[in-house]
């Protein structure tokens, strides 16, 4: 299987390609195009598997090059800690590269100064921490009614981390007519009542 068989724009293609990946990982043949069709899924992979990619790339190719007019943020991944967030935010910038769009890594630990610039310029897309983007959400910073694509990463560390409340918080801010994609290494009773809660009739991949 091939990147470029997989449905994904050639501008994603050509920043895979430059990164030097040449063959889609299990998870990414599975996941891609059936995020391309703009399904929900619930992704069961563990870290190390190209589980990022395979959301990244095809977020990469339905955000499109350019930036909607509207300015508001278009997706959401929330992710359980500060490191995890800061990486998908490192691989947004690498497969993104030829996209012109403002990517706003909302994380504990450092200043909001920062943070609340790149939102009032208006960022397509969120990387979050729970903590911080509910933080941001409080204190009128954000709107969150134009998100198409909200990721849940990494949800049985979540749920570990006593997050779920906070998932649900940050679920009622959202459309409700939006796709939902799940990740999670292992599917406890709690993150499966979760993905039947927030998903609709969801994909299930596993690897
Ligand atoms: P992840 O599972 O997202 O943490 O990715 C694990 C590692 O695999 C990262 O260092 C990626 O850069 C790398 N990776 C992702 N996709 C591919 C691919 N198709 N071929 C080779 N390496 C990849």
């Amino acid at each position: 299987e091939k990147f470029s068989n997989l449905g994904l724009s050639q501008s994603v293609v050509d920043a895979v390609t430059d990164a030097g990946y040449t063959q889609p990982t299990d998870i990414q043949q599975k996941a891609i195009p059936h995020i391309l069709e703009k399904r929900d899924i619930v992704g069961i992979a563990q870290t190390g598997t190209g589980k990022t990619a395979s959301f990244v790339l095809p977020m990469l190719t339905l955000l499109g090059k350019g930036r909607a007019r509207a300015r508001m943020p278009r997706t959401l991944i929330l992710e359980p800690t500060r490191e995890l967030a800061a990486q998908v935010h490192e691989n947004f910038e690498k497969y993104g590269k030829n996209h012109k769009l403002t990517v706003a890594l909302l994380i504990g630990g450092v200043s909001f100064e920062e943070q609340n610039k790149k939102l009032d310029r208006g960022a397509d897309v969120l990387i979050a921490t729970p903590g911080r983007l509910l933080d941001h959400f409080e204190r009128g910073r954000l709107l969150m009614t134009g998100v198409e694509i909200f990721v849940i990463d990494e949800a049985d560390r979540m749920l570990d981390m006593g997050f779920v409340p906070d998932i649900e918080r940050v679920s009622a801010l959202l459309p409700k007519r939006r796709q939902t994609l799940l990740f999670s290494a292992t599917m406890p009773d709690e993150i499966a009542k979760l993905t039947s809660k927030f998903l609709t009739n969801p994909e299930r991949i596993e690897v």
